[in-house]
């Protein structure tokens, strides 16, 4: 029998439209509809089950799913026997320690003795013992950031990203506990065909990434500028070059970094770079 790879991914909310789009751009063809538990791609050998994702973790270890995208946060509380195989780069955000505005925080022994609410008592409870520090961990699983306000416990530890939810209850970002993206795990020991599915599947992922992170960069130059120009923008072999209608003049194509992108673009123009377009790449393999 040929073999499938089931994928676990989020059924609803924040990871799921990233994660949906990254399988769509790797190529797989499928219909997610609104209340299906299941989805066959039509053209890859993956079926997809969307779970919640705090379930995600525990349907991977006991292999009803062979591998999920989840968060690093929920993958790193369930402490499951999942493999973290890729960062997607998606779905950032921190943990975060956060306490009322008007305490004065006087650093980590600050919650010596005090109460924290949060979903992650696991993360939490190896924040504190690394820090040396006894306090109680009151669990609950949703509106964490109200805890305080109510009575509940003196701290949370939840999910940050902007941190408008905090300062709506009157709360302070004291301490990064972890930083979190959507992680594609598996279980530890595929059998053959299905590890040879993932490893095709996460060759796709890595071109999309890396297309993602890369421009591709024209512009016309004097033939002097050349050599310099190719060293700020070597590319992956090397650049092209093409002769343009007009003597002493060329057009050279690159890849560049997105992070480096408006820096280079500096240096070009002082080269003597004119012209210069810079264009998505959909797909990029080395
Ligand atoms: P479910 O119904 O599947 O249990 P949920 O309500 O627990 O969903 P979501 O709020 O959809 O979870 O968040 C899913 C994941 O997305 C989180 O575990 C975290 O990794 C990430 N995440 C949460 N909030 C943010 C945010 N504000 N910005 C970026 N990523 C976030
Ligand atoms: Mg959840």
């Amino acid at each position: 029998m040929n073999s499938v790879l089931r994928i676990a991914i989020q059924k609803s909310g924040r990871l799921q439209e990233d994660s949906l789009k990254l399988l769509k751009e790797s190529g797989l063809q499928f219909s997610n509809g609104r209340d299906q538990l299941k989805a066959q791609v039509r053209n890859f050998p993956v079926e997809l089950l969307f779970l919640r994702d705090d379930d995600i973790p525990q349907y991977v270890e006991d292999r009803v799913a062979d591998a999920g995208i989840v968060g690093e946060n929920i993958w790193v509380e369930k402490q499951k026997q999942n493999q973290l195989i890729k960062r997607l780069d998606f779905s950032k955000c921190r943990l975060s320690i956060a306490i009322p505005r008007s305490e004065e925080y006087t650093g980590v022994s600050w919650l010596q003795g005090k109460n924290i609410a949060t979903s992650y008592p696991a993360i939490v409870k190896q924040f504190l013992q690394k820090h040396n520090v006894q306090a109680g961990i009151h669990e609950i699983s949703g509106s964490v950031e109200i805890a305080p306000g109510i009575g509940l416990a003196h701290a949370i530890c939840d999910i940050v990203s902007t941190g408008s939810t905090l300062l709506s209850n009157g709360l302070k970002e004291v301490e990064v506990v972890m930083q979190s993206e959507a992680v594609l795990i598996a279980t530890p020991d595929l059998e053959t065909g299905k590890q040879a599915i993932l490893e095709q599947l996460l060759f796709r992922i890595q071109a999309v990434q890396l297309a993602k992170n890369n421009k591709y960069i024209l512009l016309n130059c004097p033939n002097e500028a050349i050599p310099k120009i190719t060293s700020v923008i070597p590319g992956m072999k090397s650049p092209t070059i093409l002769p343009l209608g007009r003597e002493g003049w060329s057009s050279l194509h690159s890849v560049v970094d997105e992070n480096d992108f408006w820096e280079k673009i500096g240096q070009l123009k002082s080269l003597g770079a004119e012209g210069i377009l810079v264009i998505p790449i959909e797909k990029m393999i080395l």
